[in-house]
């Protein structure tokens, strides 16, 4: 079974995501890690991340590796770095580029692909490009105040500063041409501003355990 898990930051995907790969005995796989990776690389380069040439020049000798929760960036373990806050904003200014994109949904799809049992897979474009015959596809979504308290909380910084990154990620994600952020027409929209972890696992579940029937 193969479920897509998309919506912005700070709406609980993750999380949700996370606990649903676990309840159902399926791997989780985190695509944004996958953009972070990469603009980890590019600026530890120090490439012009609007550059697509430049970010794109990368790819041929790159490896990204998803290994349980852990991030391998050309086998180095880098699973604390991309969560870094310079790093956070850069993965949404490469993930503009076409030539990123195309690489990045290719991988997406073999590492989908060598799950025998499927995968609970998150991000932005995973029920609209990468997987769009997913089983399931659920489109997470929260107030704004509400994804700022969460962002604060998990990241340890200040409420500010969260809120000015997020709406500059969150417009970048949205407005962007290619595989902007939007719900599938298929998918089913949750709003967990007002629910727990437990509370959107278990829709979640009801609604597979209904159409399984
Ligand atoms: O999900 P996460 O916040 O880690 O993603 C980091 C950035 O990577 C997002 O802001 C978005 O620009 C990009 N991304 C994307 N498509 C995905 C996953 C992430 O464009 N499938």
């Amino acid at each position: 079974m193969i479920i897509a898990v998309d919506g912005p930051a700070g709406s609980g995907k993750s999380t949700v995501a996370r606990a649903l790969a676990t309840a159902l005995s399926l791997r989780h796989i985190d695509t944004g890690a996958m953009y972070r990776a990469l603009a980890l690389k590019a600026l530890r380069r120090g490439l012009d991340l609007e550059d697509e040439g430049a970010v794109v020049g990368l790819l041929p000798d790159t490896s990204i590796e998803l290994a349980s929760d852990r991030v391998l960036l050309d086998g180095e373990e880098v699973t604390g770095e991309i969560r870094d806050r310079k790093v956070t904003s850069a993965a949404s200014v490469i993930a503009e580029h076409p030539g990123v994109r195309r690489w990045m949904v290719t991988n997406q799809r073999r590492i989908v692909k060598e799950e025998p049992s499927g995968a609970v897979v998150e991000g932005r474009d995973i029920g609209t490009v990468v997987l769009p015959n997913a089983d399931l596809k659920v489109f997470l979504t929260a107030a704004h105040e509400e994804r700022v308290r969460r962002r604060a909380v998990e990241t340890g910084t200040t409420e500010q500063e969260i809120v000015e990154d997020l709406i500059s990620r969150d417009d970048r994600d949205t407005r962007r041409s290619l595989s902007p952020l939007r719900a599938a027409e298929d998918a089913i929209t949750l709003d967990s501003t007002s629910l727990s972890v437990q509370q959107v696992l278990q829709q979640v579940l009801q609604i597979i355990g209904e159409r399984s029937r």
